[in-house]
């Protein structure tokens, strides 16, 4: 899987996001574009959404500077947007390199499959 340029990853901060994985409150969530080649040829295109969760990243190597920075700043305002900008695209490249499995991808085949019919 390749990124390309012109998808623009849509990253959302605080207020009120919620963890999919404790229901707990969740730093940040970003919503990444992907695309692919089906096995009949036909490009596909989607979005997943990851999370930050300060309880559910802990041991996450992939959030660990984003971590870090949220547990001495606690929120991002405009004298540390540009330090947590450089963060959150680290933490979103090594999220979306490693969150997209087989498994997922199954399952977004058999999405787009549902939808067509
Ligand atoms: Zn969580």
């Amino acid at each position: 899987m390749s990124a390309s340029s012109g998808d623009d990853v849509t990253v959302e901060i605080g207020g009120g996001l919620t963890c999919p994985r404790c229901s707990g409150p969740a730093y940040l969530s970003a919503r990444i574009p992907h695309r692919m080649t089906l096995s009949g040829g036909m490009e596909a295109r989607g979005y997943r959404t990851i999370m930050l969760c300060p309880n559910c990243d802990r041991d996450n190597p992939d959030a660990a500077g984003l971590l870090a920075f949220f547990a001495v700043h606690e929120r991002i305002d405009p004298g540390t947007v540009s330090q947590s900008a450089a963060l959150i695209d680290e933490w979103v490249r090594r999220s979306s390199a490693a969150a997209y499995t087989e498994a997922d991808l199954d399952e977004d085949i058999r999405r787009w499959e549902g939808d067509d019919m």
